[in-house]
């Protein structure tokens, strides 16, 4: 009973091993805060949060960083558009995707870097590329890194780089494999650079950083030169983590990451969605819609990582009554009468066969959907055997609910719901009150107070209809 993972470099489900016994050193690809994250985004990020809860629920020692790209091609130009710097630009996206996260029960990383606050070591480690002949200044005032420097270039993606053109150069942060050549390390700066504040100096004149070797950067300045865990999007393996591969190798000298991961690639109504298509969905619209984040995240974790899953309202709807089905069953356990005379029963046994069940699929490359599977098999099956016990021994039903909640600390499904739940009832205490002020100012003819009440209420989404029988609220989608 170990924990295996499907590593991305050897293309192989291997036993993992961290490079100190106990501990666990993780770097995820966080988002460039440009723009909304789209659901697509949370699926990846939801990912990262199981492993990251089920190493900790395993009991390592877990250091888990994620970056937030917050300057590069795309930060600029959305920046330049809007007519601010790339921070005024950045800071209000990076404080939504974290009140997204929360929303969605992803737990705080131990580290967000921002690429803008690295900026030195970045330089100081173009300069440690450039002295170990991995790279070299350009004559339009960009430094590039030298794939022929690298004879593992192109390991990750599986690249044959003998056909590659020697001394060719790519400046943009994205290109296709077939594009695949020496890549900016370091841009020269542009006017639209300097006017949105994306220009630092440096030995090779004002620029910027290029989007590759900013993990690189960051990983190393957080977690050391060789990592345990570097996750993903699928959209990542080429080119930006083969060349944080070849930028952090050629410098360190020592392998960069010992396990590769990455999600594929949602689909959304059966369409892939990407930001460059402009199709994409944000939690903000679904909760808008009167869905709800527990609902989102159990559709999110229902498909293994690198399986396909689309997508869709219907889901949602289901992933809903899933959900539903849990709180019920939690609630039932709770409820249930204790008897220590009561008759021993099954329950025991049921709660033990699916916590086995349980780490089995997550120590299976993460399985998720198994996992849950595993909570279904506990529902039904205690379900099935309380019918006809009006009553259980102490011991049976705190087995249950201690292998429920065992289990939901790394789905984290109960925990969402529970948040909602209590958020809801505290806006239910607000509205009454204000219902009760509004009534009181009405009573004593102020008018004023009454309809300042009704605004105060309106502009936060909830609409009042007196009736025969008093005031009624509702939340407008
Ligand atoms: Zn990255």
């Amino acid at each position: 009973m170990s924990l295996k993972v499907q590593n991305t470099a050897t293309r192989s489900l291997q036993e993992f091993e961290p490079l100190k016994a106990g501990a666990v050193s993780v770097y995820a690809c966080g988002p460039t805060i440009y723009n909304h994250a789209h659901i697509g985004n949370f699926r990846t990020f939801l990912f990262f949060d199981l492993v990251h809860r089920y190493l900790e629920w395993s009991g390592y020692d877990v250091r888990f960083v994620m970056n937030l790209t917050d300057v590069d091609d795309k930060v600029i130009e959305a920046a330049a558009a809007a007519g601010v710097s790339v921070t005024e630009h950045t800071d209000p996206f990076g404080e939504i995707f974290l009140a997204d996260t929360a929303t969605l029960g992803i737990r705080a990383v131990d580290s967000y870097p921002r690429a803008t606050a690295y900026i030195e070591p970045m330089v100081a480690f173009i300069v440690r590329l450039i002295e170990g002949g991995h790279a070299y200044a350009a004559d339009d005032g960009a430094v590039y890194f030298s794939i022929e420097s690298f004879p593992g270039y192109g390991k990750l993606k599986g690249i044959d780089t003998s056909t590659l053109r020697v001394g060719a150069r790519v400046a943009h942060d994205e290109y296709e494999k077939e594009d695949a050549r020496d890549f900016a390390l370091w841009k020269a700066a542009t006017e639209e650079d300097e006017r949105v504040g994306a220009a630092w100096d440096s030995p090779w004149g004002r620029g910027r950083p290029g989007w590759h070797l900013e993990c690189s950067v960051m990983s190393t300045a957080e977690l050391g030169e060789t990592i345990d865990m570097h996750l993903g999007g699928e959209d990542l393996v080429f080119p930006h983590h083969e060349n944080e591969i070849a930028q952090s190798e050629a410098a360190t000298g020592v392998p960069f990451v010992r396990y590769w991961m990455h999600v594929k690639h949602l689909f959304v109504e059966g369409k892939k969605m990407s930001k460059s298509l402009g199709n994409f969905i944000t939690v903000r619209e679904l909760l808008d819609e009167g869905y709800d984040p527990a609902s989102i995240r159990h559709q999110l974790i229902s498909s293994h990582y690198r399986g396909e899953l689309n997508f869709t309202r219907e889901g949602l709807k289901a992933s809903s009554s899933a959900v539903q089905r849990i709180l019920n069953f939690e609630a039932r356990m709770e409820a249930v009468e204790t008897d220590e005379g009561a008759a021993p029963s099954p329950l025991l046994e049921l709660a033990e066969a699916a916590l086995a069940g349980f780490r089995a699929a997550m120590d299976n490359d993460f399985n998720s959907a198994d996992a849950l599977a595993s909570v279904f098999v506990l529902v039904s099956g205690v379900n099935g055997a309380l019918e006809g016990r009006p009553a259980l021994r102490a011991i049976d039903r705190d087995a249950v609910l201690t292998v429920l909640h065992s289990m939901d600390q790394v789905l984290g499904l109960l925990e969402v719901a529970h948040v909602a739940r209590a958020v809801d009832d505290d806006l239910a205490g607000y509205v009454e009150q204000k219902i009760q002020e509004r009534a009181d100012a009405r009573a004593n003819k102020d008018f004023a107070t009454s309809d300042a009440i009704r605004n105060e209420l309106a502009a936060k989404g909830i609409v009042l209809e007196d009736g025969a029988g008093g005031t009624r609220w509702k939340v407008m989608g």
